[in-house]
């Protein structure tokens, strides 16, 4: 059998890694994984990694959970895919059914990334607006340090220096909106103040812009690649408000917050709210499968509803509504049910922040911080290098971790159990 060391090699020659340099992986190859069991990975010598961030914020139940697998297993002996213009089946109409009873918004458009599901949530919104007579409204607005996706349209509502800059003169401009999180507020301002005086200052620009506007798109809670950057829900409930007050659309992208992750089985939730267009991916199949889905208001639907073609939303990926992936989620849902995980997860969470007790009051930690199944914080004078330098020595101590920049954060299937909560925090409290 192949070593790690093989696999290295020719991974190295033969696969260009996502958000990578190349070059990089001469001094830090990638780690071959030859199967998982829950929480963990395992390499082809053996040894196991705790997979602390899910595997990319889309793991939930564990790998190779025997419930998932069944469910797909069943699946694959009737169809694994098939056209979904014109032709339908069983497990695309069930979760749209279900998707649609959980957010209350119940039209769903299938892609199959993230990205795909933004770029849905924008070329829907601008056509609404179109097809009901107001073709100005063009322009998209995001949150600074947002991150909606990496392909040409979502990028140009992403607000992330490095993986923008290159392609700057490709993006459409939009405008970057004060972000609400309460690491930026004032001395003495509490994180609901910070966060009000954003959406306040967002409403004066709606205000003036909203006749060339068609939507804005946010994060709900926590901005993910920001580096878990956090906030009140009295910010997206300002934020419905400004938006149904100047019409203007509200983009949940809910891709990696979605599914529990924040505490509620959808970030919007807690504040209350219901968005016009929601975007779902990562978590929905459990990690398993890749499947983006957008979801509308009746409102949106209607508006292209109607006997001439062009009005119809004119836009597919050969993979849509996946029956495998479709089923996969069917099998995440059922498990929420079955399991009551939001509850449960109620309780882990309030594990895992007094296991981190420590780890929260040590010198080098600022900003600690938790929402749901999502724990960070900043490190006091990190280092050059800091993020892959601890990535590396927690992989040597038995857990997959990778900070963004100087946030740490642990973003675990929420199959964990305390022993591996414990591992996670006496591994981190090591290393500062
Ligand atoms: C990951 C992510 C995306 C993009 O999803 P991909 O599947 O990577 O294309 C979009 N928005 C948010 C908030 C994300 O975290």
């Amino acid at each position: 059998m192949a070593s790690n060391a093989d696999w290295h090699t020719r991974s190295r020659t033969a696969l260009w890694h996502p958000c990578t340099q190349m070059q990089h992986l001469e001094a830090a190859p990638p780690l071959p994984i030859a199967r998982g069991e829950g929480p963990w990975l395992i390499d082809y010598e053996g040894r196991r990694y705790l997979d602390a961030i899910s595997s990319w914020w889309v793991n939930l139940f564990g790998h190779a959970n025997p419930r998932i697998n069944a469910a797909i297993t069943d699946q694959l002996g009737k169809i694994e895919h098939v056209i979904l213009a014109g032709c339908t089946h069983a497990p695309a109409v069930e979760l749209s059914e279900r998707l649609g009873r959980l957010t209350g918004l119940g039209h769903a458009f299938y892609g199959s990334d993230g990205a795909s599901a933004t770029e849905i949530a924008l070329k829907m919104s601008f056509h609404y607006w179109r097809n009901v007579g107001r073709p100005g409204k063009t322009g998209f607005v995001s949150l600074q340090n947002g991150y909606h996706g990496e392909t040409l349209g979502a990028l140009s509502v992403t607000d992330v220096d490095l993986f923008k800059d290159a392609y700057a003169p490709l993006l459409r401009p939009s405008h970057q909106a004060m972000s609400p999180d309460f690491r930026l507020a004032e001395p003495g301002e509490s994180a609901e103040a910070y966060a009000l005086r954003a959406a306040a200052d967002l409403e004066v620009w709606l205000a003036a812009h909203a006749e060339e506007t068609a939507a804005v798109i946010v994060e709900p809670l926590v901005q993910g690649a920001a580096g878990m950057a956090m906030y009140p829900p009295a910010y997206l409930t300002r934020l419905r408000e400004s938006c149904d007050r100047h019409q203007v659309h509200l983009i949940a992208d809910e891709i990696a917050v979605g599914f529990g992750r924040t505490g509620t089985l959808f970030a919007c939730e807690q504040a209350g709210i219901r968005p016009d267009l929601m975007c779902l991916s990562k978590g929905i199949t459990g990690g398993y499968l890749p499947l983006a889905c957008t979801l509308c208001t009746d409102a949106i639907y209607a508006a292209f509803y109607g006997p001439a073609t062009s009005r119809g939303f004119l836009h597919s990926h050969s993979y849509t509504g996946n029956a495998l992936a479709c089923r996969a989620a069917l099998a995440v849902l059922d498990i929420f049910e079955q399991d009551q995980i939001i509850a449960r997860n109620r309780e882990k969470s309030l594990e895992f922040t007094g296991i981190l007790a420590e780890v929260a009051a040590h010198p080098r930690v600022r900003a600690f911080r938790q929402q749901g199944m999502i724990w960070a914080f900043d490190v006091v004078d990190a280092p050059p290098g800091f993020s892959s330098d601890f990535h590396r020595s927690a992989l040597e101590r038995g857990v997959f971790i990778r900070p963004i920049g100087a946030t740490v954060y642990f973003m675990p299937p929420y199959v964990i159990d305390t022993a591996d909560m414990a591992l996670m925090a006496e591994v981190t409290l090591g290393l500062l």
